[in-house]
């Protein structure tokens, strides 16, 4: 996860990243920055985010530097600067533009601000026609219905989405809010998602799918997607913050890994977060049979 900036366009309710940094907003990681970080931790999947990304006066430098060392990019971006942003960039089979969609108009621009909705989907239109691998992440929060994610779906294939990413609102330590669902209300919401995800093109793996309707357990693998920032790599995890360090090699070293891997810090109590445990389906999926053909029977959909 390299968060180029923390400055965003909008203010949702949901974020933690624009409270957590607030006092760094404006701060930004340079494209040197950047390339170096990509460097020194060998991920082969790059999620550019923030903040929003497209507000960094240089991201199309960053997403071709690292796209030129054959590393796959995730550009997460709300979707405002999208149409714009194309403009400098090319579509390549490393780079995937990732749109936030919380829901159908109503309740994204609840969410994110009125008519955002329109003029998210009105960039995901203007980068499909422009050749672009574009896929969309939802988070679900208390108040999204299983009918509405049903449309939802339907209406952003409609578009011609290549995929489709959902992961569940959670209560972290800067951002408690009563929108985020509790563990047995993400149980329900992943059980219809489970349930409907072979008529979709839904991007999480059907493990943590189960994982996330209480069929499975899955311990968390937070340094399976490590996360730098202005301030360094964040750790322990994309969610909660201890410190930060300087380089890769002293995150690794220096986190309390145990801890977090066996789940006794008590900020980790609900956490089902994919960052931490979609790493944890790559180093399981390949123990039962059953696993294997199921993840193999995903895979070619
Ligand atoms: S667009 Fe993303 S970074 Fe910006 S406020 Fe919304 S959730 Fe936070
Ligand atoms: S369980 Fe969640 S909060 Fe805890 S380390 Fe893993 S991703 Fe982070």
């Amino acid at each position: 996860m390299l968060e180029v900036t923390h400055a965003c366009n909008l203010a949702c309710e949901g974020c933690g990243r624009i409270r957590e940094y607030k006092e760094t907003m404006k701060e930004m990681l340079s494209t040197e920055e950047c390339l170096q970080a990509i460097e020194e931790c060998p991920a082969p999947v790059v999620t550019v985010t923030g903040g929003e990304p497209l507000m960094h006066p240089e991201i199309d430098r960053i997403i071709n530097g690292i796209i030129n060392r054959k590393r796959h990019v995730y550009l997460c971006t709300n979707g405002l600067l999208l149409i714009n942003a194309i403009k400098k960039l090319k579509p390549s089979k490393y780079f995937n533009v990732n749109v936030h969609i919380d829901g159908l108009a109503k309740t994204h621009d609840a969410i994110a601000g009125k008519g955002v909705f329109e003029r998210a989907t009105d960039a995901i239109r203007e980068a499909k026609r422009a050749g672009f691998r574009v896929c969309t992440n939802t988070t679900i929060y208390k108040n999204t219905t299983e009918d509405e994610l049903e449309d939802l779906f339907s209406f952003l294939e409609g578009l011609g989405v290549d995929g489709m990413l959902v992961s569940p609102g959670f209560s972290f330590e800067h951002n408690k809010n009563e929108i985020f669902l509790c563990r047995k209300e993400v149980e329900e919401r992943f059980g219809f998602i489970y349930g409907i995800s072979s008529r979709y093109k839904i991007l999480n793996s059907p493990l943590y799918l189960k994982f996330l309707k209480g069929e499975r357990h899955l311990r968390c693998t937070p340094w399976g997607n490590p996360t730098r920032n202005y301030m360094g790599w964040k750790s322990p995890c994309y969610l909660i913050t201890d410190t930060h360090y300087k380089t890769f090699n002293e995150y690794m070293k220096n986190t309390n890994w145990i801890r977090y891997r066996n789940g006794s810090d008590p900020r980790c109590k609900d956490c089902m977060m994919h960052c931490g445990f979609e790493p944890t389906v790559v180093l399981e999926g390949g123990k039962r049979l059953s696993d294997i053909v199921e993840m193999a029977k995903w895979s070619f959909r």
